[in-house]
Formats: C-alpha cells, sequence, structure tokens
C-alpha cells in the first residue's frame, strides 16, 4: 500500500486518479474535474434537459415550435462562427459565481444561441444549440450580465498561448485563415467515432505538452506550399477512448529570406485517435523522434 497523500476523484463516477493533470474541466476556477468525457456528459445531462425543455416551451409560447433550421449547423462555418465568434455572450451567474454562457451569433438570415459551459474564454461544454430567425426567441435567452466578447476568433483553442506573443493583425488573419482551411479539411479524413469538434477545447490542455515535450515533429508544405510543423504526442483518456494522439499545427508566418523557429506558431490543436488523421500529419520531414512502424 502507499503512502496518502492529496486525493483526486472524478466528480461523476468518483473514479480515484493519479493527479489533478489526469482530470479534464470544463468550467473556470472550478474543482469539478472529471475523468473521461462520458463522466462529463451524464455530471450534465439534467442541466442539457432542462435547457432542452426551456426551449420547447419558449417555442410553444411564441408559436415557434415548427420552425426547424438545425440543418444549418452541418455547415463547419455556421458552427466555427457560432462557438468562436460570437457577436454576443451573456452570462447566467449564480451567487457561487458558476456560470452558464449564451453566445449570439448572427448569420445572413437567422441567429446561432450556443448555451455552453466556458473554459479559458471559450465554450468547454455544449448544454444547447438554438437556431432561429425570431428577435424574440433571441431576446428570451439575452439575460444576466452581457460580456464584453474578447473572444478571440484566431484560435479559439490557442488563444491563450497565442495572447502573449505580439502577433501583427495581418499574421493573426493569416493564422485564421489557416486554422479555418483545416476546419474544413478534418472532417474528412476523421473517423466515426474519433472526438467530436464540440470538445476539443476540453484537452486544450494537452497543448503546452505537446509543443514542448512532443513524440515526434514532422515537418512538411501543405498544399498552399505553406511549411507546416506537426506536433504529435500520446496520452491517455479514460477507457472510452483509450489512447489518442494529440496534435499542435504551427505554420511558418516569415517570409522567405526571414526563416526561424521564431516565426513559427501555432493555429490549431485537436485530440485524434484516427489512424488515418495520423498518417496525414506523420509526414514530411522527421525532426524529432525515433522512426517506428
Ligand atoms: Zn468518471
Amino acid at each position: 500500500m502507499e503512502k496518502l497523500g492529496p486525493l483526486y476523484f472524478c466528480l461523476e463516477c468518483k473514479k480515484i486518479v493519479k493527479n489533478a493533470n489526469s482530470l479534464l474541466f470544463v468550467e473556470e476556477q472550478s474543482a469539478k474535474g472529471f475523468c473521461k468525457e462520458s463522466c462529463i456528459e451524464s455530471f450534465y445531462s439534467p442541466i442539457v434537459k432542462y435547457f432542452d425543455s426551456f426551449e420547447k416551451e419558449k417555442r410553444e409560447e411564441l408559436g415557434l415550435s415548427t420552425e426547424s433550421l438545425d440543418h444549418v449547423l452541418d455547415e463547419v462555418d455556421v458552427i466555427n462562427k457560432s462557438l468562436y465568434g460570437p457577436d454576443e455572450v451573456w452570462a447566467l451567474r449564480n451567487s457561487f459565481g458558476e456560470s452558464i454562457y449564451c453566445q449570439i451569433r448572427k448569420h445572413n438570415s437567422f441567429y446561432t444561441i450556443v448555451v455552453c459551459l466556458s473554459y479559458h474564454f471559450r465554450p468547454s461544454f455544449i448544454i444547447n444549440t438554438v437556431v432561429t430567425k425570431s428577435k424574440k426567441m433571441l431576446a428570451s435567452y439575452q439575460r444576466g450580465d452581457k460580456q464584453e466578447t474578447n473572444l478571440s476568433t484566431v484560435n479559439p483553442h490557442l488563444y491563450g498561448y497565442l495572447k502573449t506573443k505580439n502577433l501583427t493583425s495581418s499574421t493573426l488573419s493569416f493564422l485564421e485563415k489557416k486554422k479555418n482551411s483545416m476546419l474544413g479539411i478534418l472532417p474528412h479524413i476523421k473517423c466515426n467515432n474519433d472526438f467530436s469538434i464540440d470538445n476539443y477545447s476540453v484537452y486544450e490542455v494537452n497543448i503546452k505538452e505537446t509543443l514542448e515535450a512532443p513524440d515526434e515533429v514532422y515537418k512538411l508544405s501543405d498544399s498552399d506550399g505553406d511549411i507546416i510543423y506537426s506536433y504529435i504526442k500520446a496520452f491517455f483518456n479514460g477507457e472510452k477512448k483509450g489512447n489518442y494522439f494529440y496534435y499542435v499545427l504551427c505554420v511558418d508566418t516569415a517570409p522567405e529570406d526571414n526563416k526561424g523557429m521564431e516565426t513559427v506558431h501555432p493555429f490549431m490543436s485537436f485530440p485524434s485517435n484516427s489512424k488515418d488523421v495520423y498518417k496525414t500529419f506523420k509526414r514530411g520531414e522527421l525532426i524529432v523522434g525515433t522512426f517506428r512502424n
């Protein structure tokens, strides 16, 4: 038997884990840690049901029960803007300081409302997504405190990392462009039981470790001829998804005559357990790591 020490366990299933790093967090400044995604889902499922009923009742009240626009959520661009580029963010904060956020984004002919928890200024757990053309429906979610929308649309998952750099706006929009094209490609190479894009921010705790102690780093050119560095590291995540790789993709933003590691910036990061994703980013010149089959 080991000596007694500080104990860390999953709030949902109470499984004891070896340290705080083995827990996933979806709320800021909170001790609510979970051992795996399915525990996060079961813990918050009553809250999800509550907001589902709220939407249903509001729709009945406003005569909007037949409004059905959920197909727009199949568009990567709509999802991306709704999650990471909201026009307004409202916080429903209770007296313990716990907040649930409503992120509102206006699209061409409709609004999206993402009800979510937030970690590091970004949605970490999606409670409900409402699509509507009705301003009255919208108003029912514009409650609580209106937040300053300081969320970065550049790269939600790397916001904290990039905030420390003084990047020019042209570099930022270049990184944004790179991220968007990757978000367009990724759904085609992911496997069916791969991590959902909605949950990517939960895994961003891996960014630092992946950049600082990668298992492998590859240097390759993408289809635009830009130099991409793919940082890859293996992680373990509870029973459900087993081992997976965490990827941090970086691009060299300097002009041809002025290249160096200081000009390499991350633009996208995500977890994946797909073999095809691994094959896609395990290409080019191996910079760090050992060759293996
Ligand atoms: Zn658990």
